[in-house]
């Protein structure tokens, strides 16, 4: 539970000695409440002071890092929704592979998987994880299984047996890797937890409802063990909704602190409701606080929807997603080819791009910085100018770069034209369509003009 400024307060030493750095005790505390200073300022801070204050410090869920440089990173959410904060840590999506697959497929989904990147808003986005479950059974054919995926793709696992045995040798298999070992039960979390600790793995437990896990997750806290996913156990989309949401909630609002970690969702059995059954759920676990997302399979359409989901929901809400301000080449262009101009909003960026793309016309796309804004805001709030659009121009060094001198502008901002004009001499400037579905027919127009 956050203490308040008053309640820490009265556990400092209230002194005043200012050697904190702040004038008062309660200065000090105020800022602590904040989360804006550290107690270790206070040299005279109790032990009972830095218990309490320590405990009170704990994350709401706790971050758990994975993958060989630790670049994987989920959990410390602080908020249930989005319009509240920025989510922290995106949902990891991983790749299943069962130890009884055909050697070829096996090779196959590997090279896909690791070859696998989406680019969406500039960004380049990778499959996070594979999954490897010991469906026959036997440890030696898991482990080197295990052992060959993380050589070749260099991602962490999620290694999947009921099996300790398979499950500890793959965890020296492919130590350094820093992934998962799923999932302990009652029975073998002791086991499993020593495994995972001297490996440096993170451990799944599993229980069959949230008072077993939060049992089991109880005991592990108390052997000093954090490194934990909660692997619920739902029979329904619904049942899926719902426990993830209670699980989130009672960490978030009750403080319930053995609920306080990461989930973890194997997508196995959604398989026999089909594709739409498998997104439906992969779905529900990124909208709904999941940590990892299991995937029975390596299916590209899905991917691209769940991907680009979870972009979606992991960005700042507050914040417009951009594009980086460049000259984008559509298609092949040529120095000669058309030269368009929009802001760097990425709607509108992705929309008139795929209109010129879709004019079958190769063409050169300038986008100035606009901080995130479509074209009537962006001139409203005097970022889209005739003035900025030619520093901007200019400063990219356009010229050396296209030999055309005609740019197109947005139909909305057809007022600006005769400053552009002045602020680039040389150029012609156009007046493109007002609508981005009209881009089509407009270049078509153009070219038939410079070619008559
Ligand atoms: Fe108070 Fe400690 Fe700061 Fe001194 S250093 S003012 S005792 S909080």
């Amino acid at each position: 539970m956050a203490l308040t400024g008053l309640q820490i307060q009265k556990l400092l030493p209230r002194t005043n000695c200012k050697e904190c750095g702040s004038n008062t005790c309660l200065a000090f505390a105020m800022q602590l409440a904040a989360k804006k200073v550290n107690l270790s300022q206070c040299p005279y801070a109790s032990d009972e002071a830095k218990r309490i204050l320590g405990a009170a410090a704990e994350p709401p869920v706790r971050l758990i890092e994975l993958g060989a440089d630790r670049s994987i990173k989920l959990g410390e959410e602080t908020v249930l929704y989005r319009h509240e904060k920025t989510f922290a840590h995106r949902t990891a999506i991983a790749v299943n592979l069962n130890d009884t697959d055909p050697a070829r497929e096996i090779d196959q989904v590997l090279d896909q998987v690791k070859n696998y990147q989406l680019v969406r808003s500039g960004e380049k986005i990778d499959i996070d994880m594979i999954g490897i479950t010991n469906k026959g059974g036997i440890a030696a054919s898991f482990v080197q299984l295990a052992e060959r995926a993380w050589k070749s793709a260099g991602k962490p696992l999620v290694l999947r047996s009921s099996n300790p045995d398979a499950l500890i040798g793959a965890a020296r298999a492919v130590q350094g890797s820093h992934s998962v070992l799923a999932s302990a039960t009652v029975e073998t979390a002791d086991l499993l937890r020593a495994a995972a600790q001297g490996c440096e793995h993170a451990l799944a437990i599993s229980g069959e409802d949230l008072d077993a896990i939060v049992a089991l997750a109880s005991r592990m806290r108390e052997q000093g063990f954090h490194n934990l996913l909660l692997d619920f156990q739902t029979r329904s989309l619904s049942e899926q909704f719902q426990t993830n949401s209670i699980a989130r909630r009672a960490a978030l609002k009750s403080d319930c602190r053995p609920l306080g970690y990461p989930g973890i969702k194997f997508l196995e059995s959604q398989k026999d409701e089909g594709v739409w059954g498998v997104t439906a759920s992969a779905v529900t676990e990124i909208c709904k606080y999941g940590g990892i997302c299991v995937l029975p399979s390596f299916d590209p359409s899905q991917l691209v929807t769940l991907l680009t989901l979870r972009l979606n929901l992991y960005t700042d809400p507050q914040k417009p997603i951009q594009v980086e301000p460049r000259l984008y080449a559509v298609g092949e262009p040529k120095p000669d080819s058309p030269v368009f101009v929009t802001t760097n909003f990425s709607l509108t960026f992705f929309i008139v791009s795929a209109e010129i793309e879709n004019s079958g016309v190769s063409s050169w796309l300038l986008v100035p910085e606009c901080e995130g804004m479509s074209v009537l805001t962006a001139w409203a709030a005097g970022k889209f100018s005739g003035a900025s659009i030619g520093k901007f121009a200019r400063s990219i060094g356009i010229e050396d770069r296209v030999t055309s001198r005609e740019m197109v502008i947005p139909g909305y901002v057809a007022r600006i034209s005769g400053e552009l004009e002045e602020n680039l001499p040389g150029w012609r400037v156009l007046v493109g369509p007002q609508d981005a579905s009209d881009i089509e027919s407009f270049v078509k127009t153009l070219t038939t003009k410079h070619t008559k």
